[in-house]
């Protein structure tokens, strides 16, 4: 447990800031961001987001997938936001990965998943898709603010993705 421990201690140590006594559970901003889980990506200053203002819900890719969909609808209809904000970024690590090989792997583990890698070839046209899904599903009451952005990690550059625009 080389991380687990180290990490239990420094919370601990910083129990005063960490708590949040009076901060409410509904996002003061009304906005939910759907982001990749990369590791350069550091979604509070990029966005200039405070603890509060928003939902954060991250996956391999910043996809919309059926769970990320499920996280959007909870925070829509039960916790009151009206916006989403889509980021997935330059150099991902499913840009250009094997949909093929990463399957067969794991049914070389004996596992047939019912969830698909998600790998892609156009972080632009993926996101676009992505957008487009939100756009179209049911599941969230709010559908007319959903916007997408793409990250370059070696610039630090914030461009938008409009499929509408295309
Ligand atoms: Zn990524």
């Amino acid at each position: 447990m080389p991380n687990a421990d180290e990490m239990l201690a420094i919370a601990a140590s910083r129990r005063d800031q960490l708590a949040a006594p009076g901060l409410e559970p509904r996002p003061r901003r009304n906005v939910a961001v759907l982001a990749c889980m990369d590791t350069r990506i550091d979604l509070f200053p990029m966005l200039g987001l405070e603890r509060g203002d928003a939902h954060i819900i991250r996956n391999a890719g910043g996809l919309a997938t059926d769970d990320a969909i499920r996280s959007l609808s909870v925070s829509q209809r039960l916790l009151g936001t009206q916006e989403i904000v889509v980021v997935m970024h330059d150099d991902c690590g499913l840009h250009q990965a094997s949909e093929d090989a990463f399957a067969t792997a794991l049914a070389a583990d004996g596992v047939l998943p019912t969830w698909r890698l998600g790998a892609f070839d156009d972080v632009e046209a993926t996101l676009g898709h992505s957008l487009a899904r939100l756009r179209s599903s049911p599941e969230l009451p709010v559908r007319d603010r959903v916007r997408g952005f793409v990250f370059d990690p070696e610039t630090g550059a914030l461009r938008e993705v409009d499929p509408a625009a295309e």
